[in-house]
């Protein structure tokens, strides 16, 4: 049977946003983060990271440095008998006119992390999650199909604003990770009594 997962944003969503953090001593997790994570093992749904590191290719840290700090996170949710399944990473930005997208096929909002996500763990995305607190989260999520959770936490405030102006309407507004993912443990039980 195929799987299903909630894809989280790291920055913003996980962790306090701080611009381009290049070691983990400038990650500060947001203290229910490590409660929301291990809901998501518990309930037996893969918790995978997709972010955008564009901070290698701008030179403000390199991806060595990146899968220290990946590494440095899993450890501290381990210690809480919490887990990722996996992180995947853009690490590409293009300064060109064209914007950002045209050197890759994996910075969100398009669906590159997603799909490799979906290849590598028998993934069904129409039945996943993406919690992110940008529009490109959202947007991200509505690509693959899923179901895309708003936080208010990083930019969620003003990319609130933004999806208002837009009309792109997220599945579901949170204050933070941990009301995402009980959110997202309702709608599942909501589905299986269906
Ligand atoms: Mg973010
Ligand atoms: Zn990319």
């Amino acid at each position: 049977m195929k799987k299903i997962a909630v894809f989280l944003d790291r920055d913003g969503t996980i962790n306090e946003d701080v611009g381009y953090p290049s070691s983990f001593d400038q990650i500060k997790i947001f203290p229910y983060s490590l409660e929301a994570i291990k809901k998501i093992n518990e309930a037996g749904l893969l918790a995978i990271i997709v972010t955008n590191q564009s901070g290698i290719a701008r030179g403000f840290f390199t991806e060595k440095d990146l899968l220290k700090i990946h590494e440095k996170m899993q450890e501290v949710f381990m210690q809480h008998g919490a887990h990722f399944d996996a992180i995947y990473y853009c690490p590409h930005y293009s300064f060109t006119s064209l914007g950002s997208s045209n050197i890759c096929k994996c910075r969100k909002p398009l669906p590159g992390m997603a799909q490799k996500a979906a290849k590598d763990f028998n993934i069904d995305l129409k039945k996943s999650y993406m919690i992110g607190d940008k529009i490109e989260d959202i947007l991200f999520g509505i690509n693959i199909g899923a179901k895309s959770i708003l936080v208010l936490t990083g930019f969620g405030e003003s990319a609130l604003f933004q999806l208002k102006e837009t009309g792109i309407r997220p599945s579901y507004i949170a204050n933070n990770l941990l009301e995402a993912v009980n959110w997202i443990l309702i709608d599942l039980n909501k589905i299986k009594k269906e």
